[in-house]
């Protein structure tokens, strides 16, 4: 059975890192078709490949595009040379470099990174190299193109026994091929694509980190790692904020059930994270994860007998829809209703909302609060647990914290609590503390 295996940015930095990937395919027969990044940070001021390149395409003089195309090309260099490779790009730069000079385009430019690393890293694991451009088509929105990839990607993968994909780009999907991406960390997406395409039984995902964690390490000192997770759980984590896999990146592979196990290419033999459609798998807490994000405002609508007018919730949502605007929730009393919004996006909009407010709905008052945070305590196990709830609160109130919104929703998957901004951290670290660390299971 197949597997693929993308490497992120930080596990092809540099010839060490290559040697460790090219170990960890080597140990596994499955591990045949293989999505890089280009080359990432090699320590925590260095510059990734693809800001080089972006910053080379909009260099303002000669002097800068010269000199960061140099350094672009010297990282490339550095690897060949290292690992002793019988390869010469530089006909590949002279291309590039004229292409960058004809401004050829943006999106051209960064996706540079991924299709030279993938030449080096087929090269150096003796694979066959295929063109992202040639099996992969991404439309004007920046997403896959599945009824035009599918079949293309599909009989390539076949043909060969084993390949190097680069990540992050394909040609449009107009017929004019022209190299498109996708949004930033976007390898994981072409991941999960060749992983539908090739029928294979999981995709690896190795990155810097031993999977995904229970809460954000900013926050909570050393937290346990998440065993497995579902999509669903996964969407509602990252939704608020975690970060491992780019969002996008469930959706190709979501209708096939295949899994995803996030894996630590400096640390091999550590189990990772494993993520899938559903399990039996009972998790090792009842909750999975907690995480959230800062910066929300709350309009909170009063109005006597709203209870009674029909529409009103439609007209609000009208007003915030046509600021363009998405609202997070709608908590509501019987006289009231709020709308959680994000704070940023709301005060550009702020007045022209307020007096739509006051022209749909003639409420008797509006007030607005701007000091939100919202957090977001996940798992699958919730369902079947009694007085969840009742545990959050009396953590945060163990420590003065005030709830200022509640929220879940009835697939019980979530609790969602509001707090002041000023409370964000510490009502992490005592739901943390409450669920994990004194867990008794
Ligand atoms: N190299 C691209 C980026 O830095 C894509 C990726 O790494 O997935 O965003």
């Amino acid at each position: 059975m197949v597997k693929v295996v993308k490497f992120g940015g930080s596990s092809l930095a540099d010839s060490e890192q290559f040697k460790k990937v090219y170990n960890i395919i080597n140990s596994d027969p499955d591990r045949r078709y293989v999505v890089p990044s280009a080359p990432g940070k090699r320590f925590k001021d260095d510059i990734k490949v693809t800001d080089l390149l972006y910053k080379a395409y909009n260099a303002e003089s000669e002097i800068e595009f010269d000199c960061t195309f140099t350094t672009i090309k010297d990282r490339y260099q550095s690897i060949i040379d290292e690992l002793g490779l019988d390869l010469d790009l530089s006909e590949e730069f002279d291309i590039i470099e004229n292409n960058f000079k004809n401004k050829l385009s943006e999106e051209y430019a960064a996706s540079r990174g991924e299709y030279l690393n993938g030449i080096v890293l087929a090269k150096y694991l003796g694979f066959t190299f295929i063109d992202a451009a040639d099996v992969i088509f991404i439309d004007e929105n920046g997403n896959y193109d599945d009824k035009m990839t599918d079949p293309i990607l599909s009989k390539k993968l076949a043909e060969v026994e084993n390949c190097v994909i680069p990540g992050f780009y394909g040609s449009s999907n107009d017929g004019n091929k022209q190299i498109r991406t996708f949004s930033r960390g976007g390898s994981d997406v072409t991941g999960s694509i060749v992983a539908k395409n090739g029928r294979v039984k999981i995709y690896e995902n190795w990155t810097d980190v031993s999977g995904f964690l229970v809460a954000d390490p900013r926050i909570v000192k050393n937290p346990e790692v998440i065993g497995t997770i579902t999509y669903k759980e996964l969407r509602e984590l990252s939704y608020m904020g975690a970060s491992v896999l780019h969002e996008n990146s469930i959706f190709p592979i979501r209708s096939q059930g295949i899994p995803i196990v996030i894996k630590n290419t400096n640390r091999p033999e550590d189990a990772g994270t494993l993520i899938v459609e559903s399990t039996c798998h009972k998790p090792n807490h009842i909750i999975t994860g907690i995480s959230g994000k800062q910066g929300f405002a709350t309009i909170m609508i009063e109005k006597d007998m709203m209870n009674n007018e029909i529409g009103f919730g439609r007209k609000v949502l009208q007003v915030i829809e046509e600021a363009g605007l998405s609202y997070e929730h709608t908590p509501s009393g019987i006289d009231t209703m709020n709308v959680i919004v994000e704070l940023n996006s709301f005060i550009e909009h702020e007045q022209e909302i307020l007096a739509n407010l006051h022209r749909a709905v003639q409420p008797d008052s509006i007030e607005l609060e701007s000091d939100l945070a919202l957090i977001a305590i996940v798992g699958r196990g919730m369902r079947d647990g009694r007085g969840i709830a009742a545990k959050v609160f009396s953590a945060l109130a163990s420590k003065k914290i005030n709830v200022k919104m509640i929220d879940q929703g009835s697939s019980e998957l979530n609790i969602i609590v509001g707090v002041k901004n000023i409370h964000f951290k510490e009502a992490i670290r005592a739901i943390y503390d409450t669920f994990i660390t004194n867990d008794q299971n």
